[in-house]
């Protein structure tokens, strides 16, 4: 009798033990979903995603996000961990590409980025806004100078993730490097070459405004090292890239339903905001207009007095 089991058993054991069983014991399911997950997944205090909301916010006066070697072009690595695609390799770059500012302290290096999304339009993304998603998320990594990945995870500010949100439009530009190549990397454990990237293809135009606080890894074990920085601007994504990405399969082989973290209390958290310039300048312009009142006053004391 023909057992519709045999056929899939041995697929499932050879990426058991290709990607070791760590990487097979957790997903997006209802047998090894994030209700599942353990440690500080379930534990934390300071965990991501969270929802983005007016009430919890704080506008205050921050640096911008420095995106040093970001223009650069050369070559990474795109695989299918069956979790998520993940492009990594700038590290191997004549300039490792890096993020400063942003109410960072020191510089963290970009260690790889990846997309967390749903099947429908109205999911995807891992951050909300006032309740609301984004029907994608790309997350870029980063790691603090001078730390391995394993003292960074006993760090509060071990990592500093720049979250970006993806809104379906015409313009395939931001992924079209990596859309080229997704067909490729259908199957967890599949891994291909983009000869030329330029890490800035993924950024918005305007960096300036972004949201800020302290989180976590969304993947277990969730250590909680991480500074947040989620960009306020979106990117683009085409109808298509999107429906390439939702072909991407994970470690059982299907497509993935989703795979995005829900949302986490604040737990007393404030969240921080910097709005873009035009928006400082409508927003805080009588507090800063009095501030600058007062620096100037008091250096005409000064120069009176002494
Ligand atoms: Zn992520």
């Amino acid at each position: 009798m023909h057992s519709p089991l045999s056929s899939f058993t041995i697929p499932l054991i050879l990426l058991v033990q290709s990607y070791g069983v760590s990487a097979a014991s957790w997903g997006y399911g209802y047998n090894d979903g994030p209700q599942t997950w353990k440690g500080d997944c379930q534990t934390g205090l300071r965990q991501t995603p969270i929802d983005i909301r007016t009430m919890d916010t704080d506008y205050a006066l921050m640096d911008r996000v420095n995106f040093i070697g970001y223009d650069q072009v050369d070559e990474v690595t795109m695989q299918n961990n069956g979790h998520t695609v993940a492009t990594a390799g700038f590290t191997e770059w004549k300039n490792p590409p890096y993020v400063s500012g942003g109410a960072l302290q020191g510089k963290y290096f970009l260690q790889q980025f990846h997309l967390h999304w749903g099947k429908k339009d109205h999911e995807g993304s891992e951050h909300k806004i006032g309740g609301l998603s984004y029907p994608a998320e790309l997350h870029l990594v980063h790691l603090k100078e001078g730390l391995t990945i394993t003292e960074a995870m006993n760090k509060s500010d071990g990592l500093a993730v720049v979250g970006v949100f993806l809104n379906i439009a015409e313009s395939g530009e931001p992924l079209a490097a990596m859309a080229d190549k997704l067909d490729d990397v259908i199957y967890a454990g599949n891994e291909t070459d983009i000869d030329r990237f330029r890490p800035r293809s993924l950024l918005p135009s305007v960096t300036d405004a972004f949201y800020r606080y302290e989180g976590s890894l969304t993947t277990p074990g969730c250590s909680e090292a991480v500074q947040w920085i989620v960009l306020a601007e979106p990117i683009t994504i085409t109808r298509k890239q999107l429906d390439q990405l939702r072909k991407i399969r994970n470690m059982e082989g299907e497509e993935h339903e989703k795979n995005f973290r829900p949302t986490f209390p604040l737990n007393g958290r404030r969240i921080r905001f910097r709005p873009a310039q035009y928006d400082r300048l409508r927003f805080c312009s009588s507090s800063y207009s009095l501030s600058f009142f007062i620096t100037v006053l008091s250096t005409l004391l000064a120069k009176i007095i002494f």
